[in-house]
């Protein structure tokens, strides 16, 4: 099969990232932290194997992770930026549900990310 059929390779478990609600990549370019231009080229992980990412993610249909344990464990941060960052990276996740549901009537890469991320490109 070539390379362009698969998807990316998850950098910390070396799986398949097969669906688009566990890709780090594509929750990072939906919030707005990776640009268009480099989504190709930045490293892909699943949501599960990016506990740093993952925690953020208040949703049922995420499973569950183990708890980080380190400077950037959620408890360990402002209480004021860990909500803001909740409420992001989650609405971040309920678009990516969209996208692979297709609810959100989007045809192209480019439109994926959240409505302010979009306005901030334009
Ligand atoms: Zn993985």
């Amino acid at each position: 099969m070539a390379r362009c059929d698969q998807g990316y390779l998850c950098r910390v478990c070396g799986e398949e990232v097969e669906q688009i609600t566990e890709s780090t990549l594509y929750l990072r370019y939906v919030i707005g932290e990776i640009d268009p231009e480099v989504l190709h080229l930045a490293p892909e992980s699943h949501l599960r194997c990016t506990p740093t990412l993952a925690q953020f993610i208040a949703d049922e249909r995420f499973e569950a992770i183990a708890p980080v344990e380190d400077a950037f464990a959620i408890d360990s941060l402002d209480p004021d930026f860990a909500a803001q960052r909740k409420e992001l990276v989650t609405r971040g996740y309920r678009r990516l549900w969209e996208i692979r549901e297709g609810r959100a009537r989007i045809r192209a890469v480019n439109q994926y990310p959240l409505p302010e991320v979009i306005e901030r490109w334009t």
